[in-house]
């Protein structure tokens, strides 16, 4: 058995006629820029989002752009995130020419490190962008009392958290805007790029809206220096018929993610995230203890030199592929280190708890369509690698509970 990490063939099988009707109307209305698909896709993302206004744009890179830019910042300030995180959330902080500054995350969320905040905070700093990495939702709360007692702008990347709750709030309704993603692999993908940013401040949206296309607010009028970042009206096209899907397909994320956390969790040597109520499952990521672990594992792991520091994961997905269960590694470099910003001098272990989730991380195989079996393939390829007894298969356990 081969389980991929990733797959969105049986989606596209499953959505058949409706998306291939969706995507065929789309085209022969020749109406590819703007139109009722994406006026329509903006309405319904809003609403699911809990939001006033939804603007459509290119990418979630785009959306956390457009978001700085109409929110004012740009040379000079200081906004504050993290480093464990994909490239584009300090990118776009760079991008309008204001400055990444990164805080340590938390080892047990794999998310900003709350506590840490307040200390970085200087006269320059003007922004947050809390990340809700994996689909875990960032506790809003303490990020908006900081925010509002230093005057910070907030900016939520919700780009792999579409679907994820703070509570009784969808992530992306709280902070000024939120920034989603529709990279085919996020939790709500289109067939391509795609982005929306989510706000409840009308002028905010107004501004995004027009920075999107040009910084022009009337035709050929141009007050700002903008983009050309438009969510195409065939992604919309897709995304409509997607979209009231969305939330089938988090709950079966969420059973996947129960059945991991069951039947994964008495494996000495891996840390299983912890359940959270509000938490979408884009990635389940474990983390691989380098330090001590199965048989194998500590013969990996003997070297203690700074290429050893992820053996044991490195080793784990080298066993687990051989099993036919492929991994990705999110991520192996943390921003702070990547080449691209070596400018800003910071050494390795300025950012120790980032550095090693970035040895120990491993994410496993989730996706609504991911069968029973091969989520059975993947846990008992896991517990066989650790020498852990076999456990009940899936109807068995069904029976045990009824
Ligand atoms: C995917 C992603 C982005 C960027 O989204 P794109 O649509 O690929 O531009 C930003 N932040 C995070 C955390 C992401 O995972």
């Amino acid at each position: 058995m081969n389980v991929p990490p990733f797959s969105l063939s049986q989606q596209i099988e499953d959505l058949g006629s409706d998306l291939e009707e969706a995507v065929l109307a789309s085209l022969r209305s020749g109406q590819y820029i703007g139109g009722a698909q994406v006026k329509a896709f903006e309405e319904s993302f809003a609403s699911y989002v809990g939001c006033e206004h939804a603007v459509g744009c290119n990418s979630g890179t785009d959306a956390l752009v457009l978001a700085l830019r109409a929110l004012g910042i740009g040379e000079g300030d200081e906004v504050i995130t993290c480093s464990f995180s994909f490239f584009a959330t300090a990118e776009a902080v760079s991008c309008v020419g204001a400055t990444p500054v990164f805080v340590d995350v938390d080892p047990n969320t794999c998310l900003i490190d709350l506590n840490l905040i307040e200390a970085a905070i200087t006269e320059r700093t003007k922004a947050l962008i809390p990340v809700h990495l994996f689909g875990r939702p960032v506790d809003m709360g303490q990020v908006m009392a900081i925010a509002k007692q230093h005057d910070l702008r907030v900016i939520e990347d919700c780009a792999q958290a579409t679907g994820a709750m703070w509570g009784e709030q969808p992530v992306g309704s709280i902070g000024d805007v939120g920034c989603f993603s529709f990279f085919p692999t996020k939790n709500l993908g289109a067939a391509g790029d795609g982005g929306a940013a989510t706000t409840n401040d009308p002028q905010l949206a107004k501004t995004m809206r027009e920075l999107a296309v040009h910084g022009m607010p009337k035709r050929y009028l141009h007050t700002a220096l903008g983009y050309n970042s438009r969510l195409d009206a065939l992604q919309a096209a897709v995304l409509n018929v997607k979209l009231p899907r969305l939330q089938g397909w988090i709950e079966k994320r969420k059973a996947i993610a129960k059945r991991y956390q069951e039947l994964l969790s008495d494996i000495p040597g891996i840390k299983i995230p912890s359940e959270d109520e509000g938490h979408s499952w884009n990635q389940f990521v474990i983390q691989i203890n380098n330090e001590s672990a199965g048989q194998n594992a500590s013969r990996a792991s003997s070297n203690h030199s700074a290429e050893a520091k992820s053996e044991h994961r490195d080793w784990l997905k080298t066993s687990l592929a051989e099993e036919g269960v492929n991994t990705i590694i999110y991520y192996p470099i943390p921003i702070h280190r990547q080449p691209a910003y070596a400018d800003l001098g910071l050494k390795e272990g300025s950012l120790p708890e980032t550095e090693e989730l970035c040895h120990n991380v491993l994410s496993l195989p989730i996706f609504p369509e991911l069968s029973e079996i091969e989520q059975q393939h993947v846990i008992s390829s896991l517990r066989k690698l650790y020498g852990m007894q076999e456990i009940i298969t899936m109807s068995e356990n069904k029976q045990n509970a009824a």
